[in-house]
C-alpha cells in the first residue's frame, strides 16, 4: 500500500495536536488538516488554557488521569525550553478556594500538578468568604500563540493545511484513506451527534500585569488566570446555549465576581469580551468507526467532545487518536495484502 493519506478535520487544539501526533508516529503517512476556521477564530482561541482538569463522568478516572499526565509532561518540557514564550506556555501558581470544604479534598490530579497542598490559615485570610483552599502550581497555555506554534510545528513536519468546510465525512473517501474527526462542537451537525451539546462560556481578557497568581473558586464559575500578556476573567457555563454574542450584563457580573476575589482588578484596563461554545459530552468520543457505501469503506477516528477541559488533556487524547489511526493503517495494509493473494 502507498503512503496512507490522512485527513484531520478541525484546527482547534484537538485537531492540531492530533495531526502532530499522527505525523510524528507515522512518518510515512501524508497528513493534511482541513478546517473551515483556523486560529484566531476557533473555540480553542477563546479558552483560558489553564491545566486544571474537568471531570468527564463517562470516562474512567484512571484514563482521564493518564491523558492529563501526558499533557502536563508535554507542556512542562516546553515551559522548560527556549521555546516557552513563543509557544505561550508558562508555569503559574495560585489557589483554588471553597466556601465549604469539598467532599473530595484530594482531586485525582493532585499528584500531577506541582506542590499540591492545603492552604494555610494565613493564606486563607486573603479570601474572607472562603473556608478551605488548595495551593498548587500548574501550567497555562496562552491559546492563540500555542495554536500558532502547533501550526508551525506541523508545517515543519510537512503537514499541509487547507481551508475547507466538510459537509459530510464521506465526501473525503475518494481523496483520503483515513479521516480523523476533530471538529469540536461542529460534530453536532457533521456527524449528527445528539449526545454533544454546547456549554456557552463568556470570558474577559484584561490588562492587569500585576496579577501573578491564579485564583479559582471551587464552584468553577469564577476564575482569574494570568497569562503572559493578559489575564482571563471568567466565567459562565450555559448549557445548550448556541449564542456567540457577548452579553453586557454577564460582562459586568463576571467583572464584579472577579473583583470580589481580587479587588486590585478594579484597575484593570483594555477589557475584551470573548464567547466560546464548549463541545460537551458525558465522555470524549475517542473511537474508530468504519463508514461504508456500496462496498467502499472509509475508516474514521473520532476525537471530539472535550467540553471544559480540552487544553488539560489534549496531548493525551491526541496520542490515543494517533494509536487508533495506526490500527486503521494496519487493517488497511492487511486487507490490501489479502487482496493481492
Ligand atoms: P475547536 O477549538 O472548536 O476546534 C474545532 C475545529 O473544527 C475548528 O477549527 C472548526 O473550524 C473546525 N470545524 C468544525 N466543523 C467543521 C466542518 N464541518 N468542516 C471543517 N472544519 C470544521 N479548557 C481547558 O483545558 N482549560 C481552560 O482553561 C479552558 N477554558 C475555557 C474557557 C472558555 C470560555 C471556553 C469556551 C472553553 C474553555 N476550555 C478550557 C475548553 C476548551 O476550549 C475546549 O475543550 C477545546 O478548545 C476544544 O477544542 P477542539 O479543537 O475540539 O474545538
Amino acid at each position: 500500500m502507498a503512503a496512507p493519506k490522512v485527513a484531520v478535520v478541525g484546527a482547534g487544539v484537538i485537531g492540531l495536536s492530533t495531526a502532530l501526533c499522527i505525523a510524528e508516529t507515522c512518518p510515512s503517512c501524508s497528513v493534511m488538516v482541513l478546517s473551515d476556521q483556523f486560529s484566531p477564530n476557533t473555540t480553542s482561541d477563546v479558552a483560558a488554557g489553564i491545566l486544571i482538569p474537568h471531570t468527564y463522568p463517562g470516562t474512567p478516572i484512571h484514563v482521564q488521569k493518564q491523558w492529563f499526565k501526558e499533557t502536563f509532561t508535554y507542556l512542562f518540557a516546553i515551559s522548560n525550553s527556549a521555546e516557552a514564550s513563543e509557544a505561550g506556555i508558562h508555569l503559574v501558581s495560585g489557589w483554588q478556594v471553597f466556601k465549604n470544604t469539598p467532599k473530595e479534598e484530594l482531586p485525582f490530579w493532585s499528584d500531577v500538578v506541582l506542590g499540591f497542598r492545603p492552604m494555610s490559615e494565613a493564606e486563607l485570610q486573603k479570601f474572607p468568604q472562603h473556608r478551605f483552599g488548595q495551593a498548587f502550581t500548574t501550567l497555562k497555555c496562552d491559546c492563540p500563540p500555542y495554536l500558532l506554534w502547533l501550526e508551525k510545528r506541523l508545517k515543519a513536519t510537512g503537514v499541509q493545511m487547507y481551508t475547507r468546510k466538510v459537509a459530510d465525512l464521506w465526501e473525503l473517501h475518494s481523496e483520503y484513506n483515513i479521516v480523523v474527526n476533530c471538529t469540536g462542537i461542529g460534530a453536532h451537525q457533521l456527524v449528527g451527534d445528539e449526545k454533544l451539546f454546547p456549554v456557552r462560556g463568556q470570558v474577559l481578557k484584561v490588562h492587569a500585569p500585576w496579577v501573578k497568581n491564579f485564583i479559582r473558586d471551587g464552584d468553577g464559575l469564577t476564575y482569574i488566570y494570568p497569562g503572559i500578556h493578559r489575564v482571563t476573567l471568567g466565567g459562565t457555563r450555559e448549557k445548550e446555549s448556541w449564542s456567540l454574542s457577548p452579553d453586557p450584563g454577564t460582562t459586568k457580573g463576571i467583572f464584579d465576581r472577579c473583583c470580589s476575589l481580587e479587588p486590585s482588578l478594579r484597575a484593570a484596563q483594555d477589557i475584551k469580551v470573548k464567547v466560546g461554545l464548549r463541545p460537551s459530552r458525558q465522555c470524549v468520543r475517542l473511537q474508530r468507526e468504519v463508514l461504508s457505501q456500496g462496498g467502499v469503506k472509509l475508516p474514521v477516528v473520532h476525537n471530539y467532545g472535550h467540553g471544559a477541559g480540552g487544553f488539560s488533556v489534549h496531548m493525551g487524547t491526541a496520542k490515543e487518536a494517533a494509536r487508533l489511526v495506526g490500527e486503521c493503517i494496519a487493517a488497511l495494509q492487511g486487507s490490501s495484502s489479502r487482496a493481492k493473494l
